[in-house]
């Protein structure tokens, strides 16, 4: 309701281009709420952060604020879509690549009259889409010296520091290359802090002689919480290189207290004169740790508490550089006279640790990597000083923006635009009761995978691999030292938490069903799909086929079938044998689809999900939605003829049959009246009694040739009709 009325009362037709306000998002990349002094953490008052300050000061700062998957690209993602990872398809750092040809924010506020542009980091492998003007890092980028992508293709070096320059970037375009008769949108998106944390040449030797206060829980020893957390890759004790973390030269001196991979590739591009400045600030301190681990002055923890120092003041410096070009922008927009007709946002993907349980890095869903800053300026909407515990989530930052603009919010985007917030007209406790969160648990710092939900008071968390739950009193254990699941006083709360979990994962259609995954290892599968997306990317097809091996088997038994019911049609076979709705997702958006806008798709798919492990019905049409919607997305004007799961099992009471028969209950409400078509194909294979003859399917799953040939004939005039 609220939206309806919002969307009118900002309707794009009702305000001329100069009403509609443009929007500065600053976004850096692991940015922990604990180094920002407006939250008031341990370090405020050694590194204060001024400049952001600001932004809290004249805006809003929110203390509730979560990412809903703990990684660079997966956040990126969920802002730029409003959706969760596995919806938009960036589920992990390791095998993802954006699927650029989706709706997101930009794109929108593009065609509703805005400028939009993008500097820095941008970290999604496919390059970027919906930007009048772009200039991003190649993948993680440099701190020195770095090189940007460019829009019309190649790279170009800039010398000095990244932070600096991506700010240079952002002022140069608003200053000469900004359309003054368009609102605009510019994501000035920074590298730093990230790992490995290298400073400005100007504060490499600030905090030099100070000791950066430590985290109650650098040595944690992981006990009364999930056994994975012993198994991570991501302590300080353990897992500091000596050369990229820890910025030694030469060969690792003490094998069994720093990791030897990789070498410090920020160094080796620095020229001579920042190489003697940077070692003028380490080297010393490096010969003085060295002397003091050989002499035995220094051992154990003591080397650990070392390494936390280095670390923390490299991290911290980068912070300082990056506070200060916030500043910069900010005096900009003062100088140019465009402050009070601006949002100025200031968030970073996730947190990070700066020594909790030991660790840097992030992943987990403990507060201190679930939690994002966010930061927000908006002259006369915002009441400066606004201090706001909603729980807000990446995923609301695109249907804020869409709203800011006047555009509507697609149904499919899953985020909450924030503006009554922002306005102060809706309560924090009548926003959202909890968040959800996922981690997929790729190989890099060995992080289990997890997924949960946090209210305001307490968080839970499921482990799938060891079947464990772990619930957080957050209350009583702000730091998350101890798991209370097995607490007798807390069984009606890890109950009622179970529920909110199984609630949000169902509105956010979470499920095995619907996490995009790939069989790339299995080769033919491989090759099948390597070969696809090049026939897809050829374009022109008319009509696309997307299923399993009964859709596969169009090639084989069902070939004179095929031929007959796409005779002078140009189509397209995207059917996988073996295939499930999740392998489904992630072919679709890895290339199939690329070149492609039919007339027509042709669906079926979701047996596999049945035949493999029985998934549940509601699971598999969530599958199924997901790809429907998907569709409708990348090729809006296309119909889809959806089909129902074919019966399986010879007689009707056999359980996988009515698994399917489930499946397709649930499904057949996904037509729309409009471009999604429902057609039931169950009764044409099944004789009087429901029995499914061997003549039809002999193995009761798959067509034979007179199968083949009865499917084509009961949809052809469905297939004419649609292609009108
Ligand atoms: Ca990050």
């Amino acid at each position: 309701m609220t939206r309806v009325i919002l969307a009118f009362l900002f309707s794009a037709s009702l305000l001329s281009s100069a009403e509609r306000p443009n929007i500065v998002f600053i976004f850096s990349d692991d940015h922990a709420l604990n180094s920002i002094s407006a939250y008031g953490g341990p370090l405020k008052d050694v590194a204060p952060t001024p400049n952001l300050d600001r932004i809290a000061a004249e805006g809003a700062i929110f203390t509730n604020s979560f990412c809903s998957n703990s990684i660079c690209g997966p956040s990126r993602a969920a802002i730029l879509t409003g959706k969760h990872s596995h919806v938009n398809g960036y589920v992990d750092n390791n095998n993802s690549r954006f699927d650029g040809s989706q709706t997101t924010f930009p794109k929108l506020l593009q065609k509703a009259g805005y400028q939009t542009a993008i500097v820095g980091k941008w970290h999604l492998v496919s390059d970027p889409q919906g930007f009048d003007h772009w200039e991003v890092l190649p993948g993680q980028g440099s701190y020195y010296n770095p090189d940007f992508l460019q829009q019309e293709g190649g790279r170009k070096r800039y010398d000095g520091y990244v932070t600096d320059i991506v700010t240079d970037l952002a002022i140069d375009w608003l200053e000469k290359e900004r359309d003054p008769d368009k609102p605009f949108v510019l994501m000035c998106q920074h590298k730093a802090p990230h790992r490995n944390w290298s400073p400005a040449l100007r504060h490499v030797t600030l905090f030099d002689g100070i000791d950066i206060p430590e985290p109650a829980s650098l040595f944690d020893d992981y006990s009364k919480r999930s056994k994975t957390l012993g198994e991570q890759a991501m302590s300080i004790a353990k897992d500091m290189s000596w050369n990229n973390d820890m910025k030694f030269h030469g060969e690792n001196l003490f094998l069994e207290k720093f990791t030897s991979e990789p070498d410090n590739g920020e160094y080796a591009r620095m020229s001579e004169e920042q190489k003697k400045a940077w070692d003028a600030a380490y080297e010393p301190l490096n010969q003085e740790f060295i002397k003091a681990v050989e002499s035995g002055k220094l051992k154990g923890d003591a080397i650990t508490s070392w390494k936390y120092q280095r670390y923390i003041k490299d991290y911290l410096r980068c912070i300082k550089a990056v506070d200060e070009n916030v500043g910069r922008l900010l005096d900009y927009l003062d100088e140019s006279g465009q402050a009070e007709n601006t949002i100025v946002i200031y968030s970073s993907d996730q947190g990070f640790y700066l020594g909790e349980h030991g660790w840097y890095d992030k992943r987990w869903m403990f507060e201190e990597s679930l939690a994002m800053p966010f930061l927000a300026r908006w002259p006369g909407v915002i009441k400066p000083g606004m201090r706001n515990d909603a729980l807000i989530q990446n995923i609301d930052y695109a249907p804020t923006f869409l709203e800011v603009a006047g555009v509507e919010v697609p149904a499919t985007v899953q985020g909450k635009s924030l503006i009554p917030l922002l306005k102060n007209t809706v309560k924090s406790e009548e926003w959202r009761e909890a968040i959800y969160y996922f981690y997929s648990g790729e190989e890099t710092h060995q992080v289990a995978a997890h997924d949960g939900v946090r209210n305001k008071r307490y968080k839970v968390m499921y482990f799938p691999d060891t079947e464990e739950w772990n619930l957080f009193d957050l209350l009583k254990d702000p730091s998350e030292m101890a798991s209370v699941h097995d607490d007798p006083e807390y069984k009606e709360v890890l109950e009622d938490m179970k529920v909110l979990y199984a609630s949000l994962r169902k509105e956010y259609h979470m499920s095995e069903a619907t996490v995009p995954a790939e069989r790339l290892k299995q080769k033919w599968w491989a090759e099948r799909h390597k070969a696809k997306v090049a026939e897809a990317a050829e374009g022109g097809h008319d009509i696309v086929f997307i299923g399993d091996s009964i859709t596969q088997g169009f090639e084989g038994a069902g070939k004179a079938a095929w031929k007959e019911l796409t005779d002078g049609k140009n189509a397209l076979n995207l059917g996988f044998s073996g295939d499930r709705t999740q392998e489904v997702l992630w072919r679709l958006m890895n290339g199939e689809l690329e070149g492609v806008d039919p007339k027509l798709f042709v669906l079926m798919i979701g047996t596999n999900n049945t035949g493999h492990n029985q998934t549940a019905p509601g699971e598999t049409a969530d599958g199924v939605r997901l790809i429907v919607e998907l569709l409708r997305d990348r090729s809006p004007d296309a119909e889809i003829l959806l089909l129902s799961v074919f019966p399986r099992g010879e007689m009707p009471e056999n359980p996988l049959r009515k698994i399917n028969d489930g499946i397709n209950t649930i499904i057949k409400d996904l037509a729309d009246g409009e471009h999604v078509h429902w057609l039931d194909l169950s009764g044409v294979f099944l004789d009087v009694k429901g029995v499914l003859p061997k003549s039809v399917m002999p193995d009761s799953l798959h067509p034979k040739e007179e199968g083949y040939r009865m499917w084509a004939e009961a949809m052809a005039s469905e297939v004419e009709r649609l292609m009108k």
